[in-house]
């Protein structure tokens, strides 16, 4: 059986061929991809134990100067109320994560560019001041020179999706970008120290079984050390809005042949599977995801920053909730840090 001497090299800590990926990622028998999902489960055991890891994102403008045509707070969408949190906003939200005992906090953003090198400058310092807790930042594409002073300043971690490796669909969903530059981006971070996240979205318009294995391999190259992969969803008065949501199954799938692939590395139960099914995150999870990402943007500005639509509110409670088991069984061996639970809940009510 093709498939199973597929997983068996895994076994024996063969590297998997291109074929070998595509192989995996189309199968579409309930007992192969239950042992796809079982294989990617024990190496991530395996390799990065298991612990749960918590980080809480910070959404804390939504102005863009790009229009990428999958995206919900794109130029283009003219009725999208607009909001920039002030830094001291911003620096209340951060204290709140860190009184709870998280660790990372993510600040992302549109492309924007009232948040200047400066302005961003002094919001890490402050942070790494007042907290010391590590940052990672999510702010698109900057000259190699400003990713160079954020991580001097103390920035840790940077993610910038790839999106797919496809140039053609690249070029069709992105009006503003070159998937050269995107990539040589990628470079610089990786140069400046930092850990250095990409991913894909699943169901992009033409996007192949084939397409995807080309990512998962690119991650493998460029020595990617978070892989966010989650499936493309429809937002409102974009130009996608009419296409279908990316397959779940599919998004599963390449999660587990991304652990497979590329073993060491950090890879969330995306948000965008929770806002299709918070369920979704515990399956990913249980398929070689190992972190989570709490969404702490405040309510007030939470509902202008739905990159798709019907985003659901991944904030403290009902993530733990995916992975304590309130809401289902969950396998006991993945270890969250219950005391950040414990502050977690309490601080919800
Ligand atoms: N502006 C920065 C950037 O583009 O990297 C950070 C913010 S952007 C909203 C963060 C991520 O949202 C993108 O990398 C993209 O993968 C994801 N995203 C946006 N719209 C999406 C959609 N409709 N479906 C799935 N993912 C989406
Ligand atoms: Fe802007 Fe990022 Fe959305 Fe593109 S994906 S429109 S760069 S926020």
């Amino acid at each position: 059986d093709e498939f199973l001497d597929v997983l068996r090299k895994v076994e024996h800590g063969k590297d998997l061929s291109y074929e070998d990926i595509v192989l995996l990622l189309k199968t579409d028998r309930k007992a192969e991809i239950k042992a796809l999902f079982k294989a990617a489960d024990e190496m991530r055991k395996k390799i990065v134990g298991d612990v749960v890891d918590i980080r809480g994102a910070i959404e804390f403008s939504n102005y863009c100067k790009k229009d990428c045509k999958y995206c919900g707070v794109r130029k283009g969408l003219k009725d999208l109320q607009r909001y920039r949190m002030s830094e001291d906003e911003i620096m209340e939200v951060v204290h709140s994560l860190h009184d709870i005992g998280i660790k990372t906090v993510i600040l992302q953003s549109g492309e924007d560019v009232w948040w200047t090198k400066e302005k961003i400058g002094n919001l890490i310092t402050r942070i790494k001041k007042e907290t010391g807790m590590k940052i990672t930042l999510s702010l698109g594409e900057r000259p190699r020179e400003e990713y160079e002073y954020f991580k001097k300043l103390g920035a840790n971690n940077y993610l910038l999706k790839i999106e797919t490796t496809n140039e053609e669909i690249f070029n069709f969903i992105h009006p503003d970008d070159d998937i050269n530059v995107r990539k040589e981006c990628s470079r610089y971070l990786k140069e400046l120290g930092y850990l250095n996240g990409s991913g894909c979205i699943i169901g992009l318009p033409g996007q192949r079984e084939e397409d995807i294995a080309k990512d998962i391999l690119y991650f493998k190259d460029m020595g990617i050390n978070m892989i966010g992969i989650g499936p493309f969803i429809p937002a409102k008065g974009t130009p996608l809005e009419k296409y279908p949501t990316g397959s779940v199954d599919l998004t599963l799938k390449a999660v587990a042949v991304t652990r497979l692939v590329c073993k060491r590395v950090f890879i969330p139960a995306t948000t965008a599977l929770a806002s299709i099914d918070s369920n979704l995150q515990a399956d990913a999870l249980m398929a070689g995801a190992n972190t989570i990402m709490l969404i702490n943007t405040p309510p007030k500005y939470r509902y202008n920053y739905q990159i798709y639509s019907d985003k659901n509110m991944v904030d403290l409670k009902s993530a733990y909730d995916a992975v304590t088991g309130a809401k289902r069984e969950f396998p006991p061996y993945l270890k969250i840090d219950m005391e950040v639970y414990n502050n977690a809940t309490n601080a919800e009510k």
